[in-house]
């Protein structure tokens, strides 16, 4: 179901749930394991909610929440606390949730997004990552279900947002400036967690309806849809919206009722008595203020004035601080024209398709500016940079490498190309006078031609050109 771009009559907020990448887990010394670590291999008598333990916050963990809080424009709390929310499921043994309701973090920020408008941060704060359930079989047939405590206590971040979000692009562009914060701030770590949100949606008329753990832009794209479609016809028939909480079908991309939605007290909070007070002095958060990294927005501005970059080529390139660091080496060598729309078209083109990122892959700036000095000295076609390009990141082949095993770099001075052209227009005629008559189909024509001539070896481009600087 599509959903327009433009404001479509629905507010929607969200609530992102971010793991941090640190070393030990929230509560306890426990390190945050990697997925293929065996089931149940790094977890204590915290982690699992041993009568008697008591957990210790991770000084570490509340730095990197403070510095997204501070990051996303949020106003510190001089002091926080924690509290347990009440849980009753397996993936947390004893019945609560660690959680920050009371006295968050951080409250009251926002992100800007390109249209200047704000989408307001609501609050910040830190919790517990439960443990994780696995199913023998399918969900459906499984009689019993494992419990793997690895992620039991893996310091987690939500970020609650206002209900500001009126159209698909702009829960789009909110979630991708996120995504970027978090890269920049190097809190995150994708390889081991994805970012999961808990979307509220509503509709005029209608109730305000929850829909819990979706995972990437794409399924909160599918999840806006169904549920915008799935309330207006409800309202529209006089049936009402329920206020409920209900779960996403990724293979279906529909929405299915889990339960009437809880209210605030059904959590029944109460202030953590095994954890103190922690007071955010003054002296931290300016520390940790002052740590802050050039963030994506600050680097947009400083592009446009450094490398005279158009808006776009500059939000784009500041989107990953990766890409980023990528085009101000690339820029310094080949000029930032040719590094931007390289890099953006090209590499950047690669790498959506395939569905990977520029952290995952450990490519080289070093070949990647070869690459592009060769394009800048024509030393190679565009398409077979690009050709090179998707060598490199599939399979790793340098690019230079590449060119030079297949042949591919022209090595043709300059005049042999001329003479070849001055050639092939004396050859044929008919297709010169063509051309003369605006036939574009003669300039294909005779390039072809010259190209066979030249083995491959010359760009089209510059083929082109010739011929047109002969025929004034
Ligand atoms: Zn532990």
């Amino acid at each position: 179901m599509a959903l327009q771009e433009s404001s479509s009559g629905f507010r929607a907020g969200f609530e992102l749930h971010v793991s941090l990448n640190t070393e030990s887990k929230l509560f306890c010394g426990c390190s945050v394991a990697e997925k293929t670590a065996a089931p149940n291999s790094s977890c204590c008598e915290i982690c699992l909610g041993f009568p008697g333990s008591k957990p210790l916050a991770n000084r570490k963990a509340i730095e990197y929440a403070l510095k997204l809080a501070l990051a996303l424009n949020c106003k510190i709390a001089p002091e926080m606390r924690f509290s347990r929310k009440v849980y009753s499921y397996p993936d947390l043994a004893k019945n609560f949730q660690i959680s920050q309701f009371e006295v968050p973090l951080g409250e009251n920020g926002f992100v800007l997004l390109d249209s200047a408008k704000k989408i307001r941060i609501k609050r910040v704060h830190l919790e517990e990552d439960p443990a994780a359930i696995v199913h023998e079989g399918s969900v459906a047939s499984a009689s019993s279900c494992l419990v793997d405590y690895n992620r039991s206590g893996v310091p987690l971040v939500e970020i609650v947002t206002e209900p500001d979000i009126s159209s698909a692009g702009e829960a789009r562009e909110f979630f991708s400036k996120i995504r970027s914060i978090i890269f920049y701030l190097d809190i995150f770590d994708e390889r081991k967690s994805v970012i999961k949100a808990d979307t509220n949606i509503s509709v005029d008329g209608g109730n305000r309806v929850e829909v819990k753990n979706v995972t990437g832009i794409k399924n909160i794209e599918k999840v806006l849809g169904f549920e915008v479609e799935r309330q207006k016809t409800a309202v529209k028939a006089g049936t009402g919206v329920k206020r409920e909480t209900r779960g996403f079908d990724e293979v279906t991309s529909s929405t299915f009722s889990l339960r009437e939605k809880e209210t605030e007290d059904d959590y029944g909070y109460i202030i953590e008595p095994d954890l103190t007070k922690i007071v955010l002095e003054k002296k931290l958060v300016k520390e940790v203020r002052d740590s802050l990294p050039e963030l994506p927005e600050e680097k947009v501005k400083r592009l446009k004035k450094e490398f005279k970059l158009s808006e776009y080529n500059a939000r784009v390139m500041a989107s990953d601080p990766e890409l980023g660091k990528l085009f101000e080496s690339a820029a310094k060598e080949v000029g930032a024209e040719l590094a931007a729309k390289f890099l953006s078209r090209e590499l950047l083109g690669i790498l959506n398709y395939n569905d990977l990122s520029l952290r995952e892959l450990s490519l080289s700036s070093k070949e990647i500016i070869s690459l592009l000095k060769l394009l800048e000295q024509e030393k190679v076609s565009e398409k077979n940079a690009k050709e090179a390009t998707i060598k490199y990141v599939l399979e790793g082949v340098p690019p230079l490498k590449f060119l030079k095993g297949e042949q591919l770099l022209s090595d043709v001075p300059d005049d042999t190309l001329i003479k070849t052209v001055e050639k092939v227009m004396k050859e044929n005629p008919k297709a010169i006078s063509d051309l003369r008559k605006g036939e574009k189909k003669a300039m294909n024509f005779l390039v072809g031609i010259a190209m066979r001539e030249m083995k491959g070896k010359a760009e089209a481009r510059k083929v082109q050109e010739i011929i047109k600087e002969k025929l004034k």
